[in-house]
């Protein structure tokens, strides 16, 4: 998710180099909103940024504010209609929303907004609710209107807002999801990572507190936080840090990479084994697997190639796109690892589907052991927060022992790293993160029947 005020500018340009850096977020669709002279076009398509975007259609969104989304699902199916950014009319006039995050409450809150406002959706996304409650809440000012929302949302949103006069970031009261602020040479842009920030070549300035709105308009920037927010404590997802997050991007002041590398050193020290080799599954578990090899001095190698050009299997919707993903997508290499009794870095395993692929690869390639050692606790529970861990039923470790996930991903020995161990290390300078897939205690109530489904019959 990207926001872009840059004076004089075709800001949907800029915003479409920030969508790049942030394609890791999500895979399905892409689009790109922007405001000129009161006018609000959008274009967006499935796929990836380069497949939704062809030639002259970035030219065509035209303005000097723009908002970009690369979508991940997590409420509503990946279709074309449910891309973002959404536009709807409101009071004030048209208003375009980019949302990440998962609203737990959707389902009430559309039927509420129906009757209320007699709002006509289009799409089966808690996105649209969002829009929608934002377009008619009451209040003179953004801030007023985000204020009288806020409490009526439950769950996870970053937000990226476009209206004719302004562009808008707004940060749930809990900051589950990321966003950050940085400064261009002619304006600002907000992103949900530092390192979309980067490559817009924009100076980094903060991340929003939780519940923040910043309004950026014609005068500059203006912020508020709503009620007590920030002193309520934060509930950061923390598996933005063990897998998310591209390494390059900062949070909390901390360099996502060397975070990883010290989860990899706890992992070692939590769970040593003998062996020749550490190898990471590439490219989200490398940090990792380096320092686990640091940190135990058995010698790190690139042992497994990963096929740049598949997406990442975590983030596809389905699951039999998932497997075919997961068998495009490693290469393993005979002449490093043949022989050698390997230890293999993963960052996670939700439902199990790329490990016991991978272990069967390296075996086949000759290597002699495996030694599975996962840079996260066994997730337990789904995320109804933003992130698409799907159902109880489909998480490996929700269902298994860690010795029955050992024999089914057919590795010799199997090691977690400990919730403790995790959250010591993430308990940086600001403290307070979700880690409800590990321990269930979800720092928002949650319906437990909640489905990614639970709209479309409502569209329907
Ligand atoms: S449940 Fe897990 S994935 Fe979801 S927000 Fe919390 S830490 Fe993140």
């Amino acid at each position: 998710m990207v926001g872009v005020y840059a004076s004089g500018s075709h800001s949907a340009t800029m915003t479409s180099i920030g969508l790049f850096a942030l394609q890791h977020r999500g895979q399905e669709s892409a689009g790109v909103a922007a405001s000129d002279h009161g006018r609000i076009r959008v274009h967006t398509g499935m796929g990836l940024v380069s497949e939704a975007f062809r030639d002259g259609d970035i030219d065509r969104v035209t303005g000097e504010m723009a908002i970009g989304h690369t979508r991940y699902s997590t409420t509503g199916a990946s279709r074309s209609a449910n891309a973002q950014p959404l536009i709807v009319d409101g009071l004030n006039g048209p208003l375009a929303v980019a949302h990440n995050g998962n609203i737990i409450n959707s389902r009430q809150l559309r039927e509420q907004i129906q009757s209320q406002w007699d709002c006509d959706f289009q799409t089966s996304t808690d996105s649209e609710v969002v829009a929608h409650l934002l377009a008619n809440a009451p209040g003179k000012t953004w801030p007023e209107k985000v204020f009288y929302a806020m409490p009526r949302m439950q769950g996870a949103f970053s937000l990226a807002l476009l209206t004719p006069d302004a562009v808008i970031a707004v940060r749930d009261p809990l900051g589950i999801r990321p966003l950050c602020l940085g400064r261009l040479e002619n304006g600002w842009a907000v992103a949900s990572e530092t390192c979309a920030l980067d490559h817009m070549q924009a100076e980094f300035t903060r991340e929003l507190e939780p519940g923040e709105v910043v309004v950026i308009d014609r005068e500059g920037v203006h912020s508020a936080i709503y009620g007590d927010a920030g002193r309520r404590g934060r509930a950061l997802c923390v598996f933005e840090w063990i897998y998310f997050a591209r390494p390059d991007s900062v949070m909390d002041g901390r360099l996502m990479h060397t975070v990883r590398e010290e989860m990899g050193a706890q992992l070692a020290r939590e769970h040593p084994v003998d062996a020749d080799l550490v190898i990471g599954i590439p490219d989200s578990s490398t940090s990792a697997a380096v320092g686990f090899a640091r940190e135990s001095g058995v010698p790190f190698a690139n042992g497994l190639v990963r096929n740049r050009y598949v997406g990442r299997t975590f983030i596809e919707p389905e699951q039999q796109r998932r497997d075919r993903g997961v068998r495009q997508k490693f290469n393993p290499m005979p002449a490093v690892i043949s022989g050698k009794r390997l230890v293999v870095v993963d960052d996670s395993i939700v439902r199990g589907t790329t490990t016991p692929h991978v272990v069967d690869l390296l075996r086949r390639a000759g290597a002699a052991e495996v030694h599975l050692r996962v840079c996260a606790p066994p997730i337990k529970h789904p995320c109804y927060l933003g992130v698409d861990m799907a159902t109880r039923q489909e998480l490996i470790a929700a269902n298994m022992s860690i010795p029955e996930i050992r024999d089914l991903t057919g590795a010799d020995s199997l090691g977690y790293l400990s919730v403790r161990g995790l959250m010591n290390l993430v308990h940086g300078q600001q403290g307070g993160f979700c880690d409800a897939c590990f321990t269930g205690n979800y720092p928002v109530p949650v319906q437990l029947e909640l489905t990614k489904q639970s709209l479309e019959r409502a569209t329907a």
